[in-house]
């Protein structure tokens, strides 16, 4: 192996590819030169994403090692009940929503001593990336294309025409052997939407892919030292039903601000959807506060103009798998069958206790480091749980209570324009596990906030000490 100078590090994000169909697509041989460039020399690690597990914000794992919560973006829309007075138009600044004009603010609205990839390498190069902070103007490639051919493949669901011009991007930056590379696909995510995720034209994504991955190995993008990753931000699963948050508030009486119009006389309730299988609910928007209001202030009828029985309410929802709120020191988790609770025991630790239901349907209670529950809840219904739960709430933007949509559904009717017939989100197993493969087998099981350290460390780059992130050894896989 060359000096570490000499190396490189690549990071594809094939965006909504789903770990099984990609497993299947190779297993059939129909992603050969994926399989001789990446996956002969390295492998497949089982994997999880962060919640929510919707696009932009779970790129941030990537491109930071930290969780949504701790970047203080909690979701692809918030609200900050700090600082938002209530007036829709002035203060419009304090209410999100990444998809339209506010796309660019994701790279203002973290934390401003939270150094990125880009920050650390400075010979970084992203193509079609949503989040840029840290490269230089001329390192942001297919940015145009992003903005032209993006905004109308996802009315269209035409983007072989963007992978395209990314695939030709990456090919030319093969040759320019630049330290750090991170390209974003968004095809796969962007198609599935409007079918599911194993529909013929989803899996002709994959293949085009794969046709591209072939092209980059013959421009010399695997020659040398060059850590290449192919990674996705969050599976996607299909989507039967979708049980509108706001509609169901303001049938029980409740005005609700949301988007895209987010003026309402005298809203009681706040509803900010990411993915669409997740939904944050704020209490009272336009009344300044710090501190969120607890499932028990709540149920005790301390929120002005808020009914008792809301948590309860939506959680009897079709379609609603949990609600979740803060509880003193830990999380209140209420399913359509009862509650449970997690701590945090202060070492370290993390604590399950179903009280009248095992709302995690993992069997019962435990004791465990946030990294133990990865293992023991990669293969459970909600994979990585109870770290996933603890991280958003860390955000101060994160809602007064958090709506985690079940398998079949989605959270969102009113203004799902175009209708998703897939989608993501949630915290159940589709949307959570991810795609991690690598030129070099990596010891699994990981969480995409690891990928940074071990980027970084493959470098040869001072990991930044305050990240969620634990680099992976560079070894052994466990093959799913
Ligand atoms: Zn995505």
């Amino acid at each position: 192996m060359t000096s570490a100078a000499d190396r490189r590090a690549t990071l594809i994000i094939l965006d909504g590819a789903c770990a099984d169909v990609f497993a299947d697509l190779v297993a059939a041989c129909e992603l050969t030169s994926i399989s001789r460039h990446l996956l002969a020399s390295g492998g497949i690690t089982p994997a999880t994403t962060v919640f929510p597990s919707t696009t932009g914000v779970a790129y941030l794992p990537f491109l930071t090692g930290c969780y949504p919560g701790t970047c203080d973006i909690p979701g692809i829309r918030w609200l900050d009940v700090a600082r938002y007075g209530g007036r829709w138009w002035r203060d419009r600044a304090h209410v999100r929503s990444y998809c339209g004009l506010q796309a660019g603010l994701i790279n203002h609205d973290l934390p401003h001593q939270m150094p990125t990839l880009f920050d650390l390498e400075p010979d970084s190069v992203a193509l079609c990336s949503p989040f840029k902070r840290g490269l230089a103007p001329d390192r942001d490639r297919v940015r145009l294309g992003r903005t032209v051919w993006g905004g109308i493949a996802h009315y269209t669901a035409g983007y072989g025409v963007l992978e395209r011009a990314v695939g030709r991007e990456l090919c030319r930056v093969a040759a320019e052997r630049h330290r750090f590379v991170f390209a974003v696909f968004p095809g796969v995510d962007g198609v599935t939407h409007f079918w599911d995720p194993q529909h013929p034209d989803v899996l002709s994504m994959y293949r085009e892919f794969d046709d591209i991955i072939g092209d980059y190995a013959a421009a010399g993008g695997f020659d040398g030292d060059n850590l290449t990753l192919l990674v996705s931000d969050h599976g996607l699963a299909r989507v039967d039903r979708h049980t509108d948050i706001s509609i169901e508030l303001e049938a029980i009486g409740l005005p609700v601000l949301r988007h895209p119009v987010i003026w309402r006389r005298e809203p009681k309730a706040a509803v900010m959807v990411s993915g669409n299988g997740s939904v944050q609910v704020y209490l009272r928007p336009g009344v300044t506060r710090s501190e969120r209001y607890t499932i028990t202030q709540i149920e005790r009828g301390g929120v002005d103009g808020v009914p008792t029985f809301l948590p309860r309410y939506l959680a009897s929802l079709p379609g609603v798998a949990m609600v979740v709120g803060t509880d003193g020191p830990g999380l209140c988790l209420i399913s359509r069958s009862g509650r449970a609770r997690l701590l945090a025991d202060g070492d370290g630790h993390i604590r399950y206790a179903p009280e009248t239901a095992d709302v995690l349907r993992l069997g019962g209670g435990g004791v465990h480091t946030e990294r133990e529950w990865l293992e023991r809840t990669l293969d459970t219904p909600f994979p990585d749980a109870p770290a996933q739960l603890f991280q958003v709430f860390r955000s101060r933007r994160a809602g007064d209570l958090v709506v985690v949509a079940e398998a079949g559904s989605d959270l969102r009717l009113d203004w799902e324009i175009p209708e998703h017939h897939s989608g993501h989100g949630s915290l159940i197993a589709d949307h959570m596990r991810c795609l991690v493969a690598c030129n070099m087998p990596i010891a699994g099981p990981v969480r995409t906030v690891d990928l940074f350290p071990l980027i970084l460390e493959y470098l040869d780059i001072p990991v930044p000490q305050e990240i969620d992130g634990v680099a992976p050894r560079l070894g052994a896989v466990r093959r799913t």
